[in-house]
C-alpha cells in the first residue's frame, strides 16, 4: 500500500512527448506541481503547448534538462517527488541502428531513472510506461498464449534487434525496471502497458508514430488498399488517466494492459470514412496479404517479409480486465478517439480533403 502526497511535486519524464503532454495536462488540471524532464528546455517552441496549459490551470510546471543516456540528469528533477512517471523512451518504427537508437536509450534511460529513484529518499512509487509490445512481438505469438490473448502474465519472447526492435527495446526496458525495483523496498513499481495510443494530444503539430499512423489512414497513403494489420487501440486521454490512477491508487501493483479495442487498420479506416465521408482519401478495399508481403519492404523498411507474414490478417486480442478492476478504468469508444484525433489534424491543416 503506497499513499502519495498530492502536494508533493510529480516527475514526468519525456515532457515533450505525445503521451506525456496529456498526462501533464491532466496533472496540471488537478492542481499538481509537475517536474517535467525534456531533452532541451531551450527549445521553447517545443514547450509552448505545455506553457499555455500551465498558464490556465491550477497546477504549475518546472522544466529540467535530461537525456536518457545521462546518469546524472534525473536526480535534480526528482528532488522532493514521491511519484515518478517515466514515459520517455524512443518510439520509432524504423531506425538505422536499433541497438544505439532504441535499445540503449530505452534500457539505459530506465536504469538511470530508477537509479536516481534509489538515491532520492522522497520517492515512493514509479509508474513506468511500458507497452503491449513488452507482452507480444507479433500477432502470430498470440495463438500460443494461454486463452489465445494478451494478459499481464505473458512476456514478449519473439522480438530481437533484427526483428521488431522497438518491441525488443520495450521488453528489455521493462525487465530491467522490475529487476531494479525488486532489489529494494522503499519504492514500488507499477507498469502501464498500452496498445497503440491514438486520440488528440495537447499539440496538433506533434510528431511521432501515433500521429504518423492516423495521418497515413487519411492522407491517401492507403487509398489503393488498406493493409489488414490487426492491433489494439486506446485513447491517449485514457492512458494518461491510467498513469495517474496507477500513481495514486495505494494498492496498485504489477503490470496493467491498457487496450480499449481489438481492432485494425481496416476497421479504423471504415470508422473514419463513415464519419468524414468521401472528401478525404481513405482506403476502401483491403490490400491482399501477398501484395503487402511483396511490396512492403520497398515502401517501408519496417515492413519486412517476416513482419508481414507474422502479423497481417492475424487477430489481435488483449484482455484489459485488470485495468478495469484494479484501476477502475473505463474506455472511450473507438469512434470518439479516431474522429476527434482526425478532426484535430484537419483543424491544424495537417490533412486536406480531396477538393
Ligand atoms: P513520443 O511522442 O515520441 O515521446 C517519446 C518521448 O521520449 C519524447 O519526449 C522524447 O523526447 C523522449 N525521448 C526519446 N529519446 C530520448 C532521449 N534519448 N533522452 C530523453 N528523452 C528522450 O512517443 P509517445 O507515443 O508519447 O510514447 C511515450 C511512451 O509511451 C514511450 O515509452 C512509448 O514506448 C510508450 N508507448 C507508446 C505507444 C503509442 O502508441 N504511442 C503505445 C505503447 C507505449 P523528444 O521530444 O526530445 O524527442
Amino acid at each position: 500500500m503506497t499513499a502519495i502526497n498530492p502536494d508533493a511535486p510529480i516527475l514526468v519524464t519525456g515532457g515533450t512527448g505525445y503521451l506525456a503532454g496529456v498526462i501533464i495536462a491532466q496533472l496540471l488540471d488537478a492542481g499538481h506541481t509537475v517536474h517535467a524532464t525534456v531533452r532541451d528546455p531551450d527549445k521553447r517552441d517545443r514547450l509552448a503547448a505545455l506553457d499555455a496549459l500551465a498558464a490556465t490551470s491550477p497546477g504549475s510546471i518546472r522544466y529540467f534538462r535530461a537525456d536518457l543516456r545521462d546518469p546524472e540528469a534525473f536526480g535534480p528533477a526528482m528532488t522532493g517527488c514521491e511519484l515518478v512517471i517515466h514515459t520517455a523512451s524512443p518510439f520509432i518504427a524504423h531506425v538505422a541502428d536499433p541497438q544505439r537508437d532504441l535499445v540503449d536509450p530505452a534500457v539505459e534511460g530506465t536504469r538511470n531513472v530508477l537509479t536516481a529513484a534509489n538515491a532520492t529518499e522522497s520517492v515512493k512509487r514509479v509508474v513506468l510506461t511500458s507497452s503491449c509490445a513488452a507482452i507480444y512481438g507479433d500477432n502470430a505469438d498470440i495463438a500460443a498464449m494461454p486463452e489465445r490473448k494478451l494478459t499481464e502474465a505473458v512476456w514478449n519472447t519473439s522480438s530481437s534487434l533484427r526483428h521488431q526492435a522497438y518491441s525488443f527495446s520495450k521488453t528489455l526496458a521493462e525487465k530491467a525496471a522490475w529487476e531494479i525495483a525488486g532489489a529494494q523496498s522503499r519504492w514500488d513499481l507499477v507498469t502501464i502497458n498500452p496498445s497503440l495510443i491514438l486520440g488528440p494530444g495537447i499539440d496538433p503539430m506533434t510528431s511521432g508514430e501515433s500521429y504518423a499512423l492516423i495521418t497515413q489512414i487519411g492522407d491517401g497513403t492507403m487509398a489503393a488498399g488498406v493493409p489488414d494489420f490487426r492491433i489494439g487501440a486506446v485513447d491517449v486521454r485514457d492512458v494518461a488517466a491510467a498513469h495517474i490512477k496507477a500513481g495514486f491508487t495505494p494498492q496498485a501493483e504489477g503490470r496493467h494492459i491498457l487496450s480499449a479495442h481489438n481492432t485494425g487498420f481496416v476497421e479504423m479506416s471504415a470508422v473514419l470514412r463513415d464519419h468524414f465521408g468521401s472528401d478525404y482519401k481513405f482506403g476502401k478495399s483491403i490490400l491482399p496479404k501477398f501484395l503487402v508481403w511483396l511490396a512492403g519492404p520497398m515502401i517501408n523498411p519496417a515492413l519486412t517479409r517476416k513482419m508481414v507474414s507474422r502479423n497481417v490478417g492475424i487477430p489481435f486480442i488483449a484482455d484489459n480486465a485488470k485495468s478495469r478492476t484494479a484501476l477502475g478504468m473505463t474506455y472511450r469508444p473507438l469512434q470518439a478517439t479516431l474522429t476527434e484525433h482526425f478532426q484535430q489534424l484537419i483543424d491544424a491543416g495537417r490533412i486536406t480533403s480531396k477538393q
